[in-house]
């Protein structure tokens, strides 16, 4: 029998949102938790670990303290004696997913209790990628991180910084403002930038310049510039894949930003110089995409948005709102054909084919139809829809995802001596993929927390019962 190793090696985490103690948590938070015990082994489960390969039955998983000490076949791996251990037959765990763009809203503004849906849902780091009130994400984080509030590790973009035409937003006038206006959240404790489709090329370029000289990388929703040109200006990510990308609008003007052009992708040529150059330009530069294929779903006609469980959650006086907004947008411009959805879906996965970094990310920004975590988690079947493995979904979204945030040494895969996030899902994942929607305890460094506690506590925050 092999001798289990325990790790008790601290990892260096560079990134200030994933902090490598585990914070003693108030009796608020300590309430949702349902595992505890400082060593705790996970017997007989299914494993996905992220690293891309094939699942493995008749796992042992062991965690001790915040660390993932030891995962072998039963019999194998030595359970510590004083261990809880906890049969979970029939069940399978994966990493702690990390969602790439997940903000903190239900429809356009922060709402608190997005943090606790997130890690029910097996949510255990995010990037908010757009911030409607950016210190209101920087105290969650703190909150959390400090052992106030439930949530996941949390990795806060600034303000969206975008160019005339989104009057929401931070409409940056020129390179100078762009400078200011960074250097201004990146004292201010932001980890990363988001910036937004009006952005100009010269404002861009002072974003990306200004960020950089603070350690912080930038990613974008964009538009005015498209992925090739921004890559060129030294851009770390880019979000929504093909959908956000003008390097195939004929004739586009420079810094223009010509809406509803994706309507002309339908018959996009995949294997095109124009395309492969993009995946070119991307790859050699290590920029990665992230994929929110759950977000342009609720755009397209006949797909099963929203989830009943998404309006189960919602206060009654919102679901029909919700309800008619979906049916409104079908009917205007805004609506996605399945053949561009398809269309979208094959150049994410024409995207890794070609050695491309593809992470994921719900976007729950649009009118409520598509829910933070819920959604995480829809991407999973979507992900398979679009033609990549079980195995390689769970890569996408929990691996790949801390690989982007520069965090993989810590978090992503289940590997001895990383952080113990993960997920343990009721069901057998790689057969029954809607599974994904049964968490029975989803673990952040090394605690187990109770998702149907974190659910109601969400329900009574959402609806004030
Ligand atoms: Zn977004």
């Amino acid at each position: 029998m092999l001798k289990t190793v325990f790790v008790t090696t601290l990892l260096a985490f560079t990134a200030s949102f994933a902090l490598a103690q585990r914070p003693d948590f108030s009796e608020d938070v300590r309430a949702f938790l349902r595992v505890e015990a400082s060593v705790v082994a996970l017997t007989n489960v299914t494993v996905i670990d992220g690293t891309g390969a094939a699942s493995k039955a008749g796992q042992t998983i062991v965690i001790e303290g915040d660390r993932i000490a030891a995962v072998g076949a039963v019999g194998s791996v030595d359970i510590p004696d004083g261990a809880e251990a906890l049969d979970f037959s029939g069940h399978t765990v994966i990493p702690g997913i990390v969602g790439l763009h997940d903000h903190t809203y239900l429809t356009g503004r922060y709402e608190p209790s997005t943090p606790r849906l997130y890690l029910a849902s097996g949510v255990t780091t995010i990037r908010t990628t757009g911030s409607a009130e950016p210190l209101k994400d920087i105290n969650a984080r703190h909150a959390i991180a400090e052992g106030r509030e439930p949530g996941p590790a949390m990795c806060v973009t600034g303000p969206y910084l975008s160019g005339p035409g989104n009057p929401g937003m931070k409409e940056l006038s020129g390179p100078d403002e762009a400078q200011r206006v960074t250097a201004y959240w990146a004292e201010e404790g932001v980890d990363w930038f988001k910036v937004y489709m009006h952005i100009s090329h010269d404002a861009l370029e002072a974003v990306i310049k200004e960020a950089h000289k603070h350690g912080i990388k930038v990613t974008g929703h964009l538009c005015s510039v498209s992925f090739r040109e921004a890559v060129a200006l030294g851009i770390d990510n880019v979000e929504h894949g093909l959908l956000a990308n003008t390097d195939y609008v004929p004739d586009k003007k420079r810094d223009d930003c010509p809406m509803g052009f994706e309507a002309g992708y339908v018959d996009l040529d995949l294997q095109s110089e124009a395309v492969q150059a993009t995946f070119d330009a991307l790859i050699e530069n290590d920029v990665p995409m992230t994929s929110t294929l759950a977000v342009l779903e609720a755009f397209v006609p006949g797909r099963p948005v929203p989830e009943q469980r998404a309006l189960d959650l919602l206060p009654e006086s919102f679901r029909e709102q919700v309800r008619a907004m979906r049916t409104q947008l079908l009917e205007s411009s805004y609506a996605i054909l399945d053949s561009l959805f398809a269309k979208a879906m094959a150049y994410e996965y024409a995207f890794v084919q070609a050695g491309g970094l593809l992470a994921a990310g719900v976007d729950p920004s649009g009118f409520g139809g598509v829910l933070p975590g819920f959604g995480d988690q829809r991407n999973y079947e979507l992900l398979l829809e679009t033609g990549f493995s079980p195995a390689q979904v769970v890569q996408i979204m929990t691996a790949n995802g801390a690989k982007v945030l520069g965090i993989d040494d810590a978090v992503g895969t289940l590997t001895p001596g990383k952080q113990a996030d993960l997920v343990v899902i009721n069901g057998d994942l790689e057969a029954q993929p809607e599974t994904i929607r049964n968490v029975a305890v989803v673990f952040r460094q090394g605690v187990g927390y109770d998702p149907a506690r974190l659910l109601k506590s969400v329900k009574q925050m959402l609806r004030g019962q």
